[in-house]
């Protein structure tokens, strides 16, 4: 069998550093094709040196001297954001890993779908954006899409063998994050440390504080709708504090299918590279002799407002879900900055969807600007 050329956005960030380890047990499968890091050239330099990669680009051009410097291949060295669409087009490449973090995304994405290109999808960001004009390019390009989260790859692995007509609902897993059991008074109080602790899974800091706040459940259950093409009617989020089960699907006939094992992205990652095959990965098993509780809560909208907010802009529609995910990246920055508190996250999203929230036809050159004009919006209040 050829090996399968890979393209890594994002390689030095908490799921690019996991698909290197993939790639790390199974040489004889993956070849590391391109790479590309924001600021990080330390590691960059580093992997650059392990992978041997054609092309690798680092986005900070402050960095391009150092990681210059630092590299010891014959790698072709790249720098500032404008060269990620280039990356993803690259002929010899086969599957495009998209691990940026945010609307950064979403270009990438639809360019290596509109190449043909197999993206395994961990920037759950373009989905949110630009669903619309994500699917429409998949029907006619010949791409594939798989999704690298946890709870969508699970969502894949219990639809293996099914139709969709066959999906009564899906229901999406959620931990509750580190203040599932706050009340609205304490969550006044929540500072930015205890934010980035999350209980269950180890992560970068955007997706953590969404976490927390479960945007991120909002922000997936918008990707699981273009996805798998099901209304939001049919995808019901719930707490399962363990993040054992990642999500389970629900049949006509009253059956239901869920995928299970520990807390490790690696498992989505091999999945994503593989389907609909399996490799070996060498990662903790379940102990199913010992003996433990998988417990279920139903979500309160009310502690945890981002979940509503985000079911809502699906049936809005348009443009209305890229207003939502510019308004939560800049209040999550604003919150890491200590600007504006936890509960101020929701409120700001709502101030900013009450103005730009109305769907529109999602044409790119909108989108692009709407993201723009959110953000400002949003900086400024
Ligand atoms: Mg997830």
């Amino acid at each position: 069998m050829n090996k399968q050329k890979l393209a890594i956005l994002g390689s030095t960030g908490s799921i690019g550093t996991q698909v290197l380890e993939v790639v790390r047990q199974h040489p004889d499968k993956f070849e590391v094709i391109a790479l590309s890091a924001n600021g990080n050239w330390e590691l960059l330099a580093k992997q650059v040196n392990e992978f041997t990669p054609t092309v690798a680009l680092i986005c900070e051009e402050n960095c391009f001297e150092d990681l210059k410097g630092a590299v010891t291949r014959t790698t072709e060295l790249l720098v500032g954001n404008e060269h990620l669409p280039s990356l993803v087009s690259i002929n010899e490449v086969d599957t495009v890993v998209n691990s940026l973090v945010g609307f950064s995304g979403f270009i990438p994405t639809l360019e290596a779908v509109k190449n043909g290109k197999k993206v395994a999808l961990a920037n759950k960001e373009s989905l949110v954006v630009g669903g619309e004009l994500i699917l429409k390019e998949l029907k006619t390009s010949g791409s594939s899409l798989i999704p690298i989260d946890s709870e969508h790859s699970a969502m894949l692995q219990s639809l293996v063998g099914e139709k969709a007509s066959f999906i009564e609902k899906i229901i999406i897993t959620a931990s509750g994050g580190p203040f599932r059991e706050y009340s609205l008074e304490q969550m006044k109080e929540v500072t930015v440390e205890q934010a980035l602790k999350h209980p269950n899974w180890d992560m970068g800091a955007k997706i953590t504080i969404d976490s927390a706040t479960m945007m991120n459940k909002g922000l997936e259950i918008i990707e699981a709708r273009w996805l798998f093409d099901l209304p939001v009617e049919k995808i019901e989020p719930v707490i399962h504090p363990q993040s054992i089960i990642h999500s389970i699907v629900t049949f006509i006939d009253g059956s239901s299918k869920a995928q299970l094992g520990p807390p490790d992205m690696k498992v989505p990652i091999i999945y994503a590279l593989t389907y609909p095959e399996r490799l070996p990965l060498e990662t903790p098993r379940m102990d199913w002799s010992t003996a433990q509780e998988l417990t279920f809560i139903p979500v309160d909208y009310e502690r945890f407002p981002c979940v509503k907010l985000a079911m809502d802009v699906i049936d809005e529609g348009g443009t209305a879900p890229a207003v939502l995910n510019a308004a939560n990246e800049i209040a999550v920055e604003r919150f890491l900055k200590k600007e504006i508190s936890y509960i101020g996250i929701p409120k700001l999203v709502e101030k900013c969807l009450d103005k730009f929230g109305t769907g529109i036809d999602p044409k790119i050159e909108t989108l692009l600007e709407i993201d723009k004009e959110t953000r400002n919006y949003a900086t400024r209040i």
